[in-house]
């Protein structure tokens, strides 16, 4: 029997188990190595690892787990989990099964592309959805923003500190009056129609192409994909879900508890904001929680 089985061993489940390591708890960490930005060649941000790649932070940070014996990794996926809190039961995508008293989620989220020819290709590279993480690298280049919802205005906004050539495409979307008022008065280019592809070479952008025909050139494209969990656990358990802007994430209370009661969910599947270091505090302080319902 485990104390506590991780369901995803990146930022925010590798900090569960140090946590959970240090208190020398038996941990089981799985993980099938596909954190959301392996597209990306650089991670920004994040105190102390500022530019590096992310596998080598993970890789480093897997590496400092050697003194804590009690935590076991592997690499292999969970597909089922059953019972309840001090008798849950995963099924692995192996087929092995792994008994366990308390579960994390920190599966993470999938961002969903959409159907443009070209966006994956360029995803993480020059099609990009956070300008903390990458838009001092593009800085006063001509730079885009895709419209997707209310939200574009405030992305729109913040990219006004990284470059003074800046266009909104509306890909055939209602642009809000307010937020267009607000483009024609900082003299932001508002391109209308939809947006039928983006034309890279190996994931550099140069232009975005729309249904008119027209090319318009660009170097970085600003965008908000819808994105779902990367797992269907969340609908196994019947888990309260939050709905977001984006998509739904699993509901936690302040302990990082979910709706079924032993079950805690850290990182960028439990969190509006989602980033490195925000999934890394969400891990420590849900490994912390569940290590205090641990306790006699
Ligand atoms: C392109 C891109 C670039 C980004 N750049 C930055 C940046 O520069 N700075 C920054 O702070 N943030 C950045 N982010 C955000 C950052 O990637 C996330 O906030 C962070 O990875 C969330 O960590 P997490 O541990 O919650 O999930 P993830 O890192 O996504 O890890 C989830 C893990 O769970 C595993 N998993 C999935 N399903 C299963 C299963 N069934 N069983 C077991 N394991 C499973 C996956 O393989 C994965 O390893 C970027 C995001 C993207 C998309």
């Amino acid at each position: 029997m485990q104390d506590v089985v991780i369901i995803g061993g990146s930022f925010a489940g590798l900090s569960a188990a140090l946590q959970l390591g240090r208190a020398r708890r038996k941990v089981t960490v799985l993980d099938t190595a596909t954190p959301r930005n392996r597209f990306a060649d650089h991670a920004h941000g994040i105190l102390g690892h500022d530019g590096k790649a992310p596998q080598d932070i993970l890789a480093a940070a897997r590496a400092q787990f050697l003194p804590y014996r009690s935590v076991t990794f592997r690499n292999d996926g969970a597909s089922l989990i059953e019972g309840e809190k001090d008798r849950f039961v995963v099924t692995l995508f192996s087929g092995d099964r792994i008994e366990t008293r308390r579960i994390i989620l920190s599966h993470g989220i999938t961002d969903i592309m959409p159907d443009i020819p070209g966006f994956a290709r360029a995803w993480g590279k020059t099609v990009l959805h956070c300008p903390y993480c990458h838009g001092f690298e593009v800085a006063d280049r001509r730079l885009g923003v895709l419209y997707f919802g209310p939200l574009s205005a405030h992305v729109t906004a913040m990219l006004q500190d990284w470059t003074e050539d800046l266009t909104v495409f509306a890909d055939g979307h209602e642009v809000e009056p307010e937020f267009r008022a607000k483009l024609a008065h900082k003299n932001i280019k508002l391109v209308e129609p939809k947006v039928t592809g983006i034309i890279e070479a190996g994931g550099v952008l140069s232009a975005v192409q729309v249904a008119s025909g027209a090319e318009i050139g660009l170097d970085a494209l600003f965008v908000g994909p819808r994105q779902k969990p990367s797992t269907n656990l969340h609908a196994q358990l019947g888990l309260v879900m939050d709905e977001m802007p984006l998509g739904q994430i699993i509901h936690v209370d302040e302990m990082y508890q979910t709706s079924v009661p032993g079950i805690y969910a850290a990182g960028d599947v439990a969190s509006p904001r989602q980033s490195v270091p925000l999934a890394m505090a969400a891990g420590n302080l849900a490994g912390v929680n569940c290590h205090h319902s641990l306790l006699d």
